[in-house]
């Protein structure tokens, strides 16, 4: 009873620690978005200023939008809605968000191998997945760079996780700070993070491995300090028919309409 009573305290305690982080970085986020708009009102007639601190309200006010869906997908009451998705498609689809998000300093290439293929997933949770990838790459090259997405058949046998069968690997690679091995180790738990408050939030890999884990796959990250990180998402192969190829089936002959 003792035991139990004490690990229940041990649980409170650190719910409280992370209801306490999340409450902070929202704080400092409404601080920024306020301190924009009182600066806006103050100097209505001045179009420079205007929209430097209108860009920095938005800014935090994104930062914020991106910590919520964080924390929903993290949440497990969230369900994922899996279908067939063609990932070539699908990755050529969010490119251009992606680059809008990671901004002007950093290239991103494709290389994509997977025409016509589909894999099992949830779309909007992959995309989510791809862009928390992408920004972990962009702030491993601070002073910019490339990043490289690719899509391949990876036929899988054997392997001591997932079940034999055709995967589709997506990577997303950089050629940035690297991790130390202790640091990857750890960089799937949630709320792990090494940026300085307010820059991370520790979960972006957590609905990485929680989305791939859910549809069937898995995440692998094989990194080298000074040299680069290449995280690589496994996604089941798939024979159905993604949503945009399902057609309104046709009455057979002699069925009524
Ligand atoms: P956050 O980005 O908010 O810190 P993540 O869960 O996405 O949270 O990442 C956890 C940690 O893993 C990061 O703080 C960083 O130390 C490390 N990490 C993740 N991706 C990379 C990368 N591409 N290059 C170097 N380090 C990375």
């Amino acid at each position: 009873v003792v035991h139990a009573a004490l690990r229940q305290a041990q649980k409170m305690e650190a719910v409280g620690r992370l209801t306490g982080g999340i409450a902070h970085d929202f704080n400092n986020l409404l601080q920024g978005i306020t301190g924009s708009l009182d600066l806006i009102s103050r100097k209505p007639d001045d179009p420079g200023r205007v929209s430097r601190w209108a860009g920095a309200g938005l800014k935090a006010a994104e930062r914020g939008a991106r910590l919520a869906s964080q924390l929903l997908s993290f949440s497990r009451t969230q369900k994922l809605e899996i279908a067939p998705i063609d990932i070539s498609k699908a990755v050529d689809g969010f490119v251009d968000m992606l680059r809008r998000s990671i901004g002007p300093t950093i290239q991103i290439r494709t290389d994509l191998k997977t025409d016509g293929l589909r894999v099992e997933g949830d779309q909007v949770q992959l995309e989510m997945a791809v862009l928390n990838l992408a920004l972990n790459a962009r702030d491993a090259m601070p002073n910019g760079g490339e990043i490289l997405i690719t899509t391949r058949l990876r036929p899988l046998q054997g392997d001591a996780e997932l079940p034999d069968g055709d995967y589709v690997e997506l990577a997303v690679k950089d050629f940035g700070t690297g991790m130390t091995p202790e640091v990857a180790e750890r960089a799937f738990e949630p709320f792990f993070t090494t940026k300085e408050t307010g820059k991370g939030t520790g979960l972006g890999l957590s609905q990485v491995y929680g989305t791939l884990h859910q549809s069937g796959g898995t995440v692998r990250i094989d990194s080298t300090p000074g040299a680069g990180t290449t995280v690589r998402l496994y996604l089941r192969r798939t024979d159905g028919r993604s949503r945009d190829e399902q057609q309104p089936r046709l009455p057979a002959a002699g069925e009524a309409p």
